[in-house]
């Protein structure tokens, strides 16, 4: 008789045949610059801790106070139980770092995502979504039962006119976008987003997951980096990345943030953010606000791993042009640098002769992406020394 489950081993081999199958790695001690895996201390290119402040004692302690305090879980729901000063500390935190009067933190930014965009839309609402947008998303979109028309990645044309052809039919539209797309490091275009929904009175909102902490004079995010910080929009973010932390929070308007308290199921019936977290978070954001060179130091150290990528893929064309290795570096305005390859075959191999090499990176497949990729994400506190050495190990494994 066949198990009822025996289509799952199927579908692994199917996985496993197209090398599209992922299985997690072991990153030991805390995270850095550099970090041991499997035994061995690399330069750390594969975290989000974008300015470095994972490590920060500062964070730690905040962290520790906090779980002395209040003990380690929220123990309960914002709204029944699980409610603290530090959670409304960390929202006004928020709120003052974006411009924005209020936010309200999420226990994940993909419970973010979610909640928000189906408390905001339904099925008799449109929504228009970059292509590349994150699969947070993505998913909001789906579950939110409207309906959801993709434009191509960044193309303005196209959101335009597929606005023109649907969204008199809908009650409202809600235009979703990545401000850094993540897999890719590009900026999207925010003040033209935001004009087209102006001539079609459609509510914009922006997912800073890879922004904030990034851009901006103040690390405030792609907003901040456009000036676009007076025009109505939804500010969507992630505490998981420049902010080392966990959750998620949209900022706004005080009428979204009081009705998402009341509308995003994934806020109202979900556990607190838990105390160590948040103030991990809030002592992040105060670093930043401390520390805004940390966000210059990381845009130098972007366009210096970026340009010494560049050198190398020149040189290779210019050793071997009858054989031209297929590499392309997409163009990147953040601490994302990536570097296309053929197939996924051959991306895994890159990968794993960088880490016998010293230098641990990304390595991202389709379906997540449409062309294989290694993917850099550069920190505030990587030197030259470490982003040379990855330019190195990158031409040795190219040359062996
Ligand atoms: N949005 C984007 C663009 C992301 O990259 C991510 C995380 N990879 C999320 C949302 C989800 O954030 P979190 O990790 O806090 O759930």
């Amino acid at each position: 008789m066949s198990s009822p489950y025996s289509w799952l081993r199927k579908s692994l081999n199917t996985l496993h045949q197209a090398n599209w199958h992922r299985s997690v790695r072991e990153i030991e001690g805390v995270s850095g610059p550099e970090v041991m895996v499997e035994g061995r201390l690399v330069v750390n290119l594969a975290s989000n801790d974008y300015l470095g402040f994972a490590g920060d004692v500062r964070l730690k302690e905040r962290a520790v106070t906090a779980v002395e305090t209040y003990g380690t879980g929220a123990t309960g729901s914002r709204l029944l139980s699980g409610h603290r000063a530090l959670h409304s500390e960390l929202e006004r935190a928020i709120a003052q770092l974006k411009g924005t009067e209020d936010a309200v933190v999420f226990s994940s930014g993909y419970l973010a995502n979610i909640g928000a965009i189906a408390a905001l839309v339904n099925s008799r609402d449109l929504i228009l979504s970059d292509e590349y947008n994150h699969s947070s998303l993505k998913n909001g979109a789906k579950l939110s039962g409207a309906k959801v028309v993709s434009y191509r990645h960044s193309d303005m044309d196209e959101l335009r006119s597929h606005l023109s052809e649907y969204s008199s039919a809908y009650r409202r539209c809600l235009i979703l976008s990545d401000g850094v797309f993540g897999m890719d490091g590009d900026v999207c275009p925010l003040p033209a987003i935001l004009d087209i929904a102006d001539d079609f009175e459609a509510m914009v909102m922006i997912d800073e997951a890879h922004s904030a902490g990034v851009l901006g004079e103040t690390g405030a995010g792609c907003v901040e980096h456009f000036g676009c910080g007076d025009r109505p929009l939804i500010q969507m973010g992630t505490l998981s990345k420049a902010f080392a932390s966990l959750g998620g929070y949209v900022a706004g308007s005080s009428e979204l943030v009081d009705f998402l308290r009341n509308r995003a199921p994934s806020w109202i019936y979900t556990t607190g953010l838990s105390p160590a977290d948040t103030a991990a978070a809030l002592g992040a954001i105060a670093l930043l606000k401390q520390q805004p060179e940390r966000v210059r130091q990381l845009h130098e150290n972007a366009q210096y791993l970026a340009g010494q990528l560049d050198a190398i893929i020149q040189e290779q064309r210019q050793q071997q042009p009858e054989q031209p290795v297929y590499l392309k570096r997409l163009p990147t305005d953040s601490a994302i640098v990536c570097l296309q390859v053929k197939d996924a075959e051959s991306v895994l191999e890159l990968g794993q002769q960088l880490r016998e090499r010293g230098v641990f990176v990304s390595v991202v497949r389709p379906p997540t992406v449409p062309v294989s990729r290694l993917r850099m994400s550069v920190m505030a506190t990587h030197t030259k020394q470490h982003l040379d050495k990855c330019a190195i190990a990158l031409n040795q494994c190219l040359c062996s």
